[in-house]
């Protein structure tokens, strides 16, 4: 895959929240010289819209304060990891518009967490275990009992480095035993009651192939990595807060600065030495309505084809959302509108299309395009009347410049412009009526056409040649405007009508036996043939445009060509949704 340009961000309104706070008194307590943080995806599924939360915040945070941002693959569970999603992510950060100080890997530092470990089992703060997971869980303890001490304990220094050594070596089968914290099995939290540190899986792993088959758990894998990497503010979501008491323990009780002997494997990978102490700060994780984000239903969408593939533009990745026509300032935007605090909330999804919107309304070019085509004939034109009209690209920004429309005599208008009984306040076209046509002059229905079936298949009518562009009567006052294309000019084209994937507000609700499987959106992508002015067709992959008085759409990324166009809708012009 190849990585996309980097663009330049104009520098953002200085932001306030809490940990912008916290950085800002830190540097004014002079604590650090300078900023590090981290983003640390596990690489076993494609980013989603909660984890640009993450990205912005991270890599934010770092531009905004003169600091780096390093970029940490945490592949310790090597068995559910996947080099087609290291790529991925790495060409999202790209696309979202950050790059990173440092591209690194929790298993570069595997032979270094190793030697802190036999550190921790040297001062009697680590122990090898042979307690089967079930028995693990029932000496854990619950939240109002305490735990009960492991039988293994209390071996001594020397049986555990044996042990852990011959773990190491692989002499004994994967859940034989792990090596476990010694810390307190009354600790009220119960990730303080002598949590594993390693354990046994002989699985081979994408970077360090078949060289280990003990991996370091998350936590201490974190906070290692962390320190070796001298973040300064480790910012992670809120469940991880009950584990920031072993995150400091870890951090603490190897304490990479005053021991830099266990650092020396990485002086051989030419490594630089920046250990630190990190300090976790935790923030809300950003919720959305109508969508799931968990990586397990993505995972499970895309296994059971319920979706297209990862970068179905339905989905909420990263890829899905890009192939969608969402543009990273649109991403970026709605990132900060959502902010940063400590609160648990669901953001309605209605403020992620907005987002789109309002990126898009000052971004995007205007062109005319009909997704449900119905001819008008202007019978008063001459047969091979053709001329070509002067439209602005953009209504407000003259920056845009202008193109010119073909317009001839036969047109394709949007056939629910016409209504042959209209509703009540209907200002559109009606037999013996009167519309505006977009810059064109304004056109009067004379005869429906129908077929046997007595379906409309036609309409023909007459231009007012009085309210031609600049002639006299070109500002008559008529009810409606409608938009339009020249039938003889326009390119055909694929326009696919993505709507949200999920009918209801909250998909993983699983009351009454239902699976977010049940609330999928039946009308979610519907497919249609419709015509695009010339123009439009030569758009590039990715080209965002508002085709008038239908919404914003992107020249689709892969399936896009100038001779065969496919369109996107990215978003409508108005909530639909809205109550
Ligand atoms: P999993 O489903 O495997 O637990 P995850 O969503 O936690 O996945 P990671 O790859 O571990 O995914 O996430 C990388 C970083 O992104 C973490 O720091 C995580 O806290 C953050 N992150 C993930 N989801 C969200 C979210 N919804 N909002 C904000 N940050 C998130
Ligand atoms: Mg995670």
């Amino acid at each position: 895959m190849s990585e996309s340009p980097v663009p330049v961000i104009d520098t953002p309104l200085e932001k306030k929240d809490f940990i912008r706070q916290i950085v800002r008194d830190d540097l004014a307590e002079g604590l650090h010289t300078a900023i590090r943080t981290r983003f640390p995806p596990e690489p076993n599924g494609y980013l989603h819209i909660g984890h640009a939360k993450s990205i912005c915040l991270n890599f934010g945070i770092a531009r905004e304060f003169s600091g780096v941002c390093n970029l940490r693959f945490d592949d310790t569970n090597p068995a559910k990891e996947d080099p087609e999603y290291v790529d991925a992510i790495r060409d999202d950060v790209r696309w979202l518009g950050f790059d990173w100080h440092e591209l690194r890997h929790a298993s570069d530092y595997f032979a270094a967490y190793y030697l802190a470990a036999e550190k921790l089992i040297r001062d009697g703060k680590a122990f090898v275990c042979d307690l089967t997971p079930e028995q693990v869980r029932e000496y854990r303890g619950t939240l109002t009992t305490p735990g009960r001490e492991s039988p293994w304990r209390n071996r001594s220094v020397e049986e555990n480095l044996d042990l852990f050594r011959r773990m190491r070596a692989g002499e004994f089968p994967d859940g034989a035993r792990t090596l476990r914290a010694r810390i307190d099995m009354s600790s009220g939290n119960i990730n303080m009651r002598d949590p594993a540190l390693y354990r046994i899986k002989h699985v081979v792993h994408q970077n360090t192939g078949d060289a280990w088959c003990i991996y370091p758990m998350y936590d201490i894998a974190h906070a290692l990595g962390d320190a070796i990497e001298g973040i300064t503010h480790s910012l992670c979501t809120l469940e991880f807060e009950d584990h920031r008491p072993l995150y400091d323990w870890c951090v603490d009780n190897v304490d990479f600065m005053h021991h830099p002997e266990l650092l020396k494997p990485l002086l051989a990978r030419e490594f630089p030495l920046e250990a630190d102490k990190p300090r976790q700060i935790e923030f809300s994780r950003l919720n959305i309505n109508y969508t799931v984000m968990s990586k397990r239903k993505l995972t499970a969408l895309v296994g059971e084809k319920l979706v297209d593939s990862w970068e179905d533009p339905r989905m909420p990745t990263l890829q899905g959302l890009r192939r969608r026509g969402y543009t990273p300032a649109a991403i970026r935007l709605f990132v900060d509108r959502v902010g940063i605090s400590k609160q648990n909330s669901v953001i309605d999804f209605s403020m992620l299309e907005g987002s789109l919107r309002d990126d898009l309304d000052s971004a995007a070019a205007r062109r005319m395009a009909v997704i449900d085509p119905l001819r008008l004939v202007l019978t008063n034109l001459d047969e091979n009347h053709e001329e070509s009209l002067q439209f602005a690209n953009h209504p407000k920004d003259g920056s845009f410049g202008q193109r010119q429309v073909p317009f001839s005599r036969e047109l394709w208008i949007e056939r629910e412009d016409f209504a042959e009984v209209p509703p009540k306040g209907w200002k559109r076209l009606v037999p013996g009526g009167e519309v505006r046509l977009r810059g064109a002059g304004i056109a009067r229905c004379d005869e429906v056409v129908k077929n046997e079936a007595g379906e409309i298949v036609e309409l023909r009518g007459t231009l007012d040649p009085e309210s031609r562009p600049g002639m006299a009567g070109a500002n008559r006052k008529v009810k409606g405007t409608i938009h339009w294309v020249s039938a003889r000019h326009a390119v055909e084209a694929e326009i696919r009508l993505y709507d949200r994937l999920f009918l209801v507000e909250n998909p993983d609700d699983e009351s009454e036996g239902k699976t977010y499987r049940d609330h999928l959106n039946p009308d979610s992508k519907r497919s249609v043939r419709g015509y695009v002015e010339p123009v439009a067709a030569q758009a590039s992959p990715e080209q965002s445009f508002q085709f008038e008085r239908l919404g914003y759409f992107v020249a689709d990324r892969r399936d896009h060509h100038a001779d065969a166009p496919v369109f996107n809708r990215s978003v409508t012009l108005r909530d639909a949704w809205a109550k």
